[in-house]
């Protein structure tokens, strides 16, 4: 169906994992954890019409990758759509913080300076920081925040701020998670699996599972999954356009 963040590239055998999300998605996502990653995977899973590589550089991995920072602002130009990108303020990544802020300013700034971008990203323990600099940058695209985990004051200013949400079906395994998929507006939110990291049962999601985070959704809102996944095409197909007249 739809994958709005997935790590395409990262899973085992990822070649023959591609041929089958262009078989059985509409659109995926491909989002890359770093500028050398996105040049590499452009050119080994850039063939598919209905796979777009987004351009990132993993908040988790920026000390490993300070060196290809200028990479990542300069093909910025080129790329159709970002992410990962974002900011990490879990305890793991606080040494990295102010190097994630500075890289994450630098290529907000670059989108408003190419005209915006279809950005996904990510706020774990830091979607007051993430929130703060997208209002800094008004027209730096449409900013995808993908498995949203802050609060729920948080959460009605990345509304306010006109974000997007991609949602995933491990977001249903937590109360937290369930939480946030009955309070996003409807029609903001796309289904992303962010395989092969998020997992249900022990097993990556793949990417065509993506769309099952209907079922929770459906549930908790009182409609028929069919209506959820009618909305998440709809929303896909606005958010493409949109896309197209960046
Ligand atoms: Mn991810």
């Amino acid at each position: 169906m739809i994958d709005f963040h997935s790590h395409l590239d990262l899973y085992t055998d990822a070649i023959s994992v591609a041929r089958e999300t262009s078989q059985r998605n509409r659109f995926t996502l491909a989002v890359t954890t770093s500028p050398k990653a996105w040049v590499a995977t452009s050119r080994i899973l850039g063939a598919y019409p209905n796979i777009k590589i987004g351009l990132g550089l993993h908040p988790e991995i920026v000390e490993e990758k300070a060196a290809e920072r200028d990479l990542l602002i300069d093909y910025i130009r080129n790329a159709e759509f970002v992410g990962e990108t974002g900011l990490d303020g879990s305890k793991r990544f606080r040494s990295s913080f102010e190097l994630q802020r500075s890289i994450f300013t630098s290529l907000l700034r670059e989108c408003t300076a190419q005209g915006g971008r279809i950005i996904s990203i990510h706020s774990r323990s830091a979607a007051t920081q993430v929130i703060d600099l997208l209002n800094t940058y008004p027209d730096v695209g449409i900013p995808v925040l993908h498995w949203f985990s802050g609060s729920e004051s948080e959460l009605k200013r990345a509304i306010d701020r006109g974000c997007w949400f991609s949602v995933g079906p491990a977001m249903s395994c937590s109360a937290s998670g369930r939480k946030i998929l009955r309070l996003l507006p409807l029609d903001r939110i796309l289904p992303e699996s962010d395989g092969p990291f998020a997992v249900v049962g022990k097993r990556p999601i793949m990417p065509w599972a993506a769309i099952s985070v209907s079922a929770e959704i459906a549930r908790c809102r009182n409609l028929e999954v069919g209506e959820v996944e009618d909305q998440f095409l709809e929303n896909a197909n606005k958010i493409l356009k949109q896309s197209k007249s960046l």
